[in-house]
């Protein structure tokens, strides 16, 4: 079976296992076509998150069903499927407080990952990370349903009304997804704001989005000609450096809307907290996955993943699976936007 297996924190192997891992009722397995590489996976390889009992690296693929378990939720060998957190447990104090995306089962949803031929993925009558794809979306792009989930959870976050300005700092996959959906959902300008010469340049080559160098020091008179107001209605956080948020913090408008996706590490030097009063700021959070359904049960997400994946494929690099450490060198220097293996 190839696999693209981390050992430790920075030592990542590709290699060809005789390892096999038997289905069980609660399980389905998955012959992987794609697996993204997320920022989380990077973290995994940094050793900024502990490696030991994850069950979650490589949690961005589609593929085919080969082995359908008891084939709850309507699984079959054959279908072709995506990930995407469906269903919480159902049980823990998370999931019975409509915080499904804090679900402990998460950890304990993928055996070993979706970097490898072939992963068991859980699969219960209450718990489900599994979405049918159709024949339209093809397997790469659909291996971005994850994370779109995660975008499209931002997008829900920021309650848009139709004609809002939105400014999403931080050009990566979430941010981007973020901004595509948003435009879906009647969001009126749309401004992407990085201060990565590289990540502008290839937003910019994609026509995506229009993008503002926040290290121009006229960043922010720029921000407010492209919108016409005092401020903008919606700001993304989704850098992942502290600072930023002070920046959030002066670009949003009076009684505007601040959606924080960043995964932030270290703390923030003379950070001044007045705005939040001052300007009436309303600041929310938005963590990973989460199910996403509309009122027939299926995935919403998967409708905006169709609508926008002409965009999508903007944003991916593919790899082949012999590929792989270049795709992780490429996702970490940030050469890839959204780096996807092929197996
Ligand atoms: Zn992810
Ligand atoms: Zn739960």
């Amino acid at each position: 079976m190839r696999t693209v297996k981390l050992i430790e924190p920075g030592k990542l192997v590709v290699e060809n296992t005789n390892e096999q891992f038997g289905i069980t009722d609660s399980t389905v397995k998955v012959q992987v076509k794609a697996c993204g590489i997320c920022g989380s996976d990077l973290a995994l390889y940094n050793g900024r998150r502990d490696l030991s009992g994850e069950h979650y690296f490589g949690h961005e693929f589609s593929g085919v069903i080969i082995d359908e378990g008891k084939g709850f939720n309507g699984m079959k060998t054959g279908m072709r499927v995506a990930s995407e957190l469906i269903k919480g447990c159902g049980r823990c104090w998370f999931c019975r407080n409509g915080l499904q995306n804090y679900c402990k089962s998460l950890n304990d949803a993928l055996l070993p990952g979706g970097f490898t031929e072939e992963t068991l993925v859980t699969n219960t009558d209450a718990y489900s990370f599994l979405t049918p794809i159709p024949d339209s979306l093809d397997d790469v792009t659909a291996s971005i349903m994850e994370p779109a989930n995660c975008a499209f959870h931002v997008a829900v976050k920021a309650a848009v009304k139709p004609g809002d300005s939105v400014l999403v700092f931080g050009l990566g996959a979430i941010g981007l997804i973020a901004a595509q959906i948003l435009k879906t959902l009647g969001a009126g300008t749309v401004i992407g704001a990085d201060r990565s010469k590289l990540r502008i340049e290839q937003v910019r080559r994609t026509g995506l989005l229009d993008v503002v160098d926040t290290s121009d020091p006229d960043w922010l008179d720029q921000v407010k000609e492209m919108t016409a107001k005092e401020g903008v209605d919606i700001v993304i956080e989704a850098t992942g450096a502290p600072a930023v948020l002070q920046d959030a913090m002066t670009a949003a408008r009076t009684g505007g809307r601040i959606v924080v996706p960043s995964v932030y590490f270290g703390s923030i030097d003379g950070f001044e907290p007045l705005p939040i009063m001052r300007k009436e700021l309303t600041i929310v959070g938005s963590k990973g996955p989460a199910p996403q359904l509309k009122a027939d049960g299926t995935s919403a997400v998967l409708d905006k993943v169709i609508q926008i994946q002409d965009d999508l494929r903007k944003m991916i690099t593919v790899y082949d699976y012999k590929d792989a450490l270049q795709a992780f060198a490429d996702a970490r220097s940030g050469a890839a936007i959204k780096a996807v293996i092929k197996f």
